[in-house]
């Protein structure tokens, strides 16, 4: 018989909404404490049936709820179900080489991430209902997909707060190795990816459809991308027909990759390694002037309580890109912290506009593409925004 673990009553509206969270401090005092990574059955304080989730002692994360259905048992079968399910979404609406197949929360699959990259996947683990099937999870994946192999990597913020070794080289847990040399598909231009050592699982597939999105604004224009990793906008603003792209990122392996990725598609950028702070204040001293500025940094925040000083950082580069647009010229700036959401974030961008008066014009705004889908019962599915404004 599985433990049950009863939800407090004034907990319960968030979980029955769909959030597979149970924090400790949502639970009444356990009678039993079941075992690390032990299923155990969640029911409201009143005695109704929630949900069927995985027991984490050293996670606030208490319990994650896996299913809603009384009768499913959290076995290999459900998973390999959960997957299937996740998969055939991808299938009917986001058909591309490189996309990410299951994006935790927002999949049932509370502490997993997935990515397929051509013919080899990626998987990162923050669960321990995964982290103690490895095995199963990998055949599935292989199964459903006919990938070359699984990789497993144990990098990813959340492993940490799961009580899970974090480090440790990437793993394959089935099939063939990835070879040195993957280049795979994404937006409209080829890149080399490594699984090994890139960021995220290799590339920032969530920005594939706006390098696209963007691209096609920059015909004709001097673009400037700033934090560039390897070099999705600018090798987009390129191939779409810009007079001059001009990349800017603070990792020198980054830069070297984004130069050999310009080079194999052609496309005519160049890239300097710089602190992005220092490097746009040394542009506005030289008088540089652009048509077009891309700003993607990475998250200047992972947690509530340093929303201040990152909102303080965004706004900053906001300053200094606006300095150096053309008058109409065009911004196009990112945010992927979750914490800062898409209104606090487009106030930052007007706020910075107020200091140079300049008048912002909205052209578009850029979220999550439907293989990162979001659940607004639960908020930290959604996480990306961007906006291209003219800058009158
Ligand atoms: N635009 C990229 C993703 C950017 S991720 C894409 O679409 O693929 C953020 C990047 O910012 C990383 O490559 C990181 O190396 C870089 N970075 C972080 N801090 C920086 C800084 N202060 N100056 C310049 N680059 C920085």
């Amino acid at each position: 018989m599985a433990a049950i673990a009863y939800v407090k009553t004034s907990r319960l509206g968030r979980i029955l909404a769909g959030h597979p969270w149970v924090y400790a401090s949502d639970l009444l005092p356990l009678k039993k404490s079941p075992a690390d990574g032990e299923t155990v059955v969640v029911r409201a304080q009143e005695g109704f049936f929630v949900g069927k989730g995985v027991f984490n002692s050293r996670s606030e994360i208490r319990v994650r709820i896996l299913s809603r259905n009384k009768d499913d048992e959290l076995d290999d079968a459900w998973l390999r179900k959960r997957l299937q399910a996740a998969l055939d979404f991808r299938n009917r609406y986001w058909k591309r080489p490189a996309r990410r197949l299951v994006w935790s929360e927002a999949d049932g699959l509370s502490g997993l991430v997935v990515d397929q990259y051509g013919d080899w996947i990626v998987a990162q683990v923050a669960g321990l209902a995964f982290e103690n099937r490895r095995d199963a999870l990998a055949s599935a994946l292989r199964d459903l997909t006919n990938a070359h192999g699984v990789l497993l990597r144990h990098d990813g913020v959340s492993r940490k707060k799961e009580g899970l070794a974090e480090g440790g080289p990437v793993q394959l847990l089935c099939g063939q190795d990835v070879p040195d040399r993957l280049d795979v598909k994404l937006g409209s231009a080829i890149f080399h990816v490594d699984l090994r050592e890139g960021h995220k699982t290799g590339m920032y597939l969530d920005q594939q459809e706006n390098w696209q999105a963007v691209g096609g604004f920059c015909g004709g224009r001097r673009v400037l991308d700033c934090f560039s990793y390897q070099g999705g906008f600018a090798i987009h603003a390129a191939l779409a027909g810009a007079k001059e792209v001009h990349g800017v990122d603070i990792s020198e392996e980054s830069v070297a990759q984004a130069k050999a990725n310009a080079e194999v598609n052609k496309a005519a950028c160049s890239f300097t390694v710089a602190n992005v702070f220092d490097h746009l204040t040394e542009f506005v001293g030289r008088g540089e002037i652009y048509d077009l500025v891309i700003l993607d940094p990475p998250s200047f925040t992972r947690s509530r309580d340093k929303l201040q000083e990152a909102l303080r950082g965004y706004k900053q580069i906001h300053l200094q890109a606006l300095r150096l647009l053309a008058p109409g010229g065009l911004l196009a700036t990112f945010c992927c912290s979750h914490h800062v959401d898409a209104e606090t974030f487009r106030a930052v961008a007007l706020d910075a506009a107020f200091d140079r008066r300049r008048t912002l014009r909205l052209l578009r705004s850029f979220g999550q593409p439907i293989d990162h889908p979001i659940v607004p019962a639960i908020p930290e599915t959604e996480y990306l925004k961007g906006f291209l404004f003219e800058a009158l």
